[in-house]
């Protein structure tokens, strides 16, 4: 809760040695809190899944390693 209101009032922390690419955007997420990121025109934004889930989208590196160990 309290990391959470860190990143409202002074923005999120990029983890940009964890930056990856899904395809069509630079994704990463927030050091502080672990919200996911998506590099947008204006710069990083809090990444949706609901709205912000474009097709042909990657999926992010370690959900892809569990991908591939299912099947
Ligand atoms: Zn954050």
């Amino acid at each position: 809760m309290f990391l959470e209101a860190t990143c409202f009032i002074s923005g999120h922390r990029i983890a940009k040695d964890r930056v990856w690419h899904d395809g069509h955007n630079f994704r990463t997420d927030c050091k502080r809190c672990g919200t996911a990121m998506i590099r947008r025109m204006n710069g990083w934004q809090p990444y949706m899944s609901s709205s912000d889930t474009d097709e042909g989208c990657l999926a992010p590196p370690s959900e892809r390693a569990l991908e591939e160990e299912l099947s």
